[in-house]
């Protein structure tokens, strides 16, 4: 098993891919070609734990890992770290239409699926990469990946995290659980300045020749945590399979019969896993890519140009609010048949003019595999009200994006095909507007009162971990401008 970038050919091992995140060129690591999923592989699937069809997909992935290296990574990942035996359990809402609930780990946000594994993944690959190293994770976050990524690499051996967030540009609950973070290799501060701020400073960081000779001399090296490494998607892809084998194993679907599946989409990291399960042989149907008003991936789904050349707004759903989906390079990869020149031009000309044409032919090929929607803060709020109304089932923003979309495919096409719907965060985590969605009324003033509030009206359970934000002390308090970052680093590294 090999990969390659997708924006020049060359031969690259899995270990080596997710040691160094991005390739050389700027690319993204893509496998050269799928590995297939048997029949004979399903069949024993169906009647195993989650853990052991993680192991099954992943070491397809992964040839250059010994299976005790995946069987290792798999329990330390997946053991003891999320709410119940089962990390991705299949609830059904209606017949036809089953929620992926991908949020009960430590963070509670689909991030954790992957973020609790990438750190055995990353420190395997360094040993055999580049052994004897310190793996120092710089990241940039706008509120879920930071503190998924600083509960994976907690206290991990040969490794250090340091997170960067912008001061006034994540949700209170957010910010609380990255400054509570406990673990002896962590490191984290705000920015003065958003999102952008934090991102572009830490990709100078990256590329700073002055700061690479210095990790050199200390026997360090850069890596990253976010979602454009192999190492988040392979996970991924896991859920999608084990959800198949989960709608088998309750009679929901025949061999080989086709389901569809939604998802609520921002950087196209999830989606994308749906599609690579779809390339190694699970029957999945149709792809809702469900999008909040930041809608540039339903337009381009509907016409073939992606135009960043629009105003950002900021919604209920703050991790869907992105303009460039990095991941989607990915998916124009295999739209183009692996045409790596292809691929470089749209990319150039997204990073000169902010916009990119597909081709005709690659447009049918789009329209044909997906079905993009969007859906306002309104409408993600009368989901909310009435997905709990309807169903008596509680979800947040992102999840009611999905649900919104998914019932304007619906409407649109008449397919009803059975559905699978990613939901990716607990609905406690963004108590402001789930509570006023479902309880008409003036808010609380403050996170845990909101939090409070939503369990008393919805008679449900706050999840443990946020429960425990409220009387853990503030460990991280420094806040330093963009310019200050590299100071930073080096006091943390010192
Ligand atoms: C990150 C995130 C998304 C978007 O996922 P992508 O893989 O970036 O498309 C959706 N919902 C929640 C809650 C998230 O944290």
């Amino acid at each position: 098993m090999h990969f390659t970038s997708t924006r020049s050919l060359r031969d690259v091992t899995s270990a080596q891919a997710i040691t160094r995140g991005l390739a050389e060129d700027g690319g993204l690591f893509i496998p050269k070609e799928f590995p297939k999923i048997s029949g004979e592989l399903v069949n024993r699937m169906i009647n195993m734990d989650y853990k052991a069809r993680a192991r099954e997909v992943l070491a397809l992935y992964l040839t250059d890992f010994s299976a005790d290296e995946i069987a290792r990574s798999v329990e330390t990942a997946y053991t003891g770290t999320f709410d119940q035996e089962n990390p991705a359990p299949l609830v059904e809402l209606r017949p036809g239409l089953n929620i992926l609930e991908l949020w009960h780990g430590p963070t509670c946000a689909f991030k954790d699926m992957a973020l609790q594994l990438l750190p055995q993944l990353l420190t395997i690959s360094a040993g055999k990469t580049v052994p004897g190293r310190t793996i120092v994770i710089l990241t940039a976050t706008s509120g879920d990946t930071g503190k998924a990524a600083l509960d994976g690499f907690a206290d991990v051996p040969g490794t250090k995290i340091i997170v960067f967030y912008p001061q006034n540009g994540v949700s209170a609950m957010q910010k609380l659980q990255m400054v509570t973070q406990k673990g002896d290799n962590v490191a984290v501060c705000a920015i003065e300045g958003n999102f952008d701020d934090a991102q572009n400073g830490v990709k100078q960081i990256f590329a700073d020749s002055e700061m690479k000779q210095y990790l050199d001399s200390r026997n360090m090296e850069f890596s990253s945590a976010n979602s454009i490494n192999f190492g988040r998607l392979a996970p991924q892809i896991v859920y999608y399979v084990s959800a198949y084998c989960d709608l088998l194993r309750q009679g929901k679907l025949r061999r080989g019969e086709r389901f569809n599946v939604t998802v609520p989409t921002g950087n196209f990291g999830n989606i994308l896993a749906a599609v690579y399960a779809r390339e190694m042989g699970i029957p999945i149907g149709r792809l809702i890519c469900a999008s909040n008003r930041n809608n540039i991936l339903t337009d381009f789904i509907r016409t073939g140009i992606y135009d960043r050349n629009r105003p950002f707004y900021t919604t209920t759903s703050p991790s869907m609010d992105i303009l460039i989906s990095s991941n989607l390079e990915r998916m124009l990869a295999l739209l183009y048949g692996n045409d790596t020149a292809a691929v470089s031009n749209l990319m150039s000309q997204l990073a000169k003019t902010g916009r990119y044409a597909v081709s005709a032919e690659v447009l049918t090929r789009l329209q044909s595999e997906f079905f993009g929607g969007f859906c306002d803060d309104a409408g993600t709020a009368e989901t909310i009200r009435q997905t709990f109304r309807n169903y008596h089932y509680l979800c947040d923003p992102h999840t009611a994006v999905a649900l919104n979309v998914y019932e304007q495919y619906l409407r649109e096409t008449g397919d009803d095909t059975p559905c699978v719907l990613a939901s990716t965060a607990s609905p406690f985590k963004f108590a402001a507007a789930v509570l006023s969605a479902v309880r008409p009324g003036i808010l609380p003033a403050d996170e845990f009162e909101m939090v409070t509030a939503l369990a008393e009206t919805t008679g449900l359970l706050v999840p443990k971990p946020l429960a425990e934000l409220k009387n853990l002390p503030i460990l991280h308090n420094g806040c330093v401008t963009k310019e200050n970052m590299k100071n930073f680093i080096r006091s943390v590294l010192s």
